[in-house]
């Protein structure tokens, strides 16, 4: 995982940056806006955290331009007490969720941990798989038009196979794009997880064709 720290106080910025690399996060610091913007759009990122204060660009020029250009990494923004027009415009303009300053540090592993989690695309997407269909907004999935409950794993699970639908993937890149770092993984987790969504997608429409398939000795895939 690795994170981007957008904060002129350097005080602010070295301290999360020491927590975050405690917690075995690789992490960028940029003190100004533009340099900020700089590494947000050339280099990859799981979550960028950003004050709103900044000189020059300031937060919401940085998150607007990102979106604009389709960069949907989770943003969450760091405001100063009080500043609630600031947490709206912050929202509005495409950041992810917020913290006011001063915050507890746990308080803030907790929220970057809230939106790794989530998808990355945040825009409204509605994937389909012939008549199985996976909106990443409203976290809806439905099949045949029936409303399917699905936990978190399950959702991020069938959502990169859907993504990538009628293509093999493998265990390992299931495991990296699904599971954090320190996720408890044992040597059949994803299996046990592909069982789930069967239990889910194709157990209870057994007139229909079944849509998650394994490869043998390759993966698995859904078509
Ligand atoms: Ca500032």
């Amino acid at each position: 995982m690795r994170m981007l720290v957008v904060e002129d106080e350097h005080r602010i910025a070295n301290s999360i940056k020491k927590g975050l690399e405690q917690e075995s996060y690789a992490v960028d610091v940029a003190y100004n806006g533009e340099d900020g913007y700089d590494f947000a759009s050339t280099e990859e990122y799981d979550v960028i955290i950003l004050d709103l204060m900044l000189p020059g660009m300031d937060g919401i020029d940085i998150t607007k331009e990102l979106r604009k250009e389709k960069i949907h990494t989770p943003i969450l923004i760091l405001t100063a007490k009080g500043q609630i027009q600031d947490k709206v415009k912050g929202l509005d303009s495409g950041a992810d969720d917020y913290l006011t300053k001063p915050f507890s540090f746990e308080e803030l592993l907790a929220r970057i941990r809230a939106l790794v989690r989530r998808p990355k695309v945040t825009v409204d997407e509605t994937l389909a798989v012939s008549d199985l269909t996976l909106n990443s907004k409203s976290f809806e999935v439905k099949r045949a038009g029936k409303l399917i409950e699905l936990s978190n794993k399950e959702f991020s699970l069938l959502e990169y196979l859907m993504k990538n639908k009628s293509r093999i993937m493998t265990k390992d890149q299931i495991i990296s794009h699904v599971w954090d770092y320190d996720a408890d993984i044992l040597p059949n987790t994803v299996e046990v997880y592909i069982r789930n969504l069967r239990n889910k997608i194709d157990l209870p429409f057994n007139n229909k064709k079944e849509m998650i398939k394994t490869v043998r000795g390759f993966g698995f895939k859904i078509e």
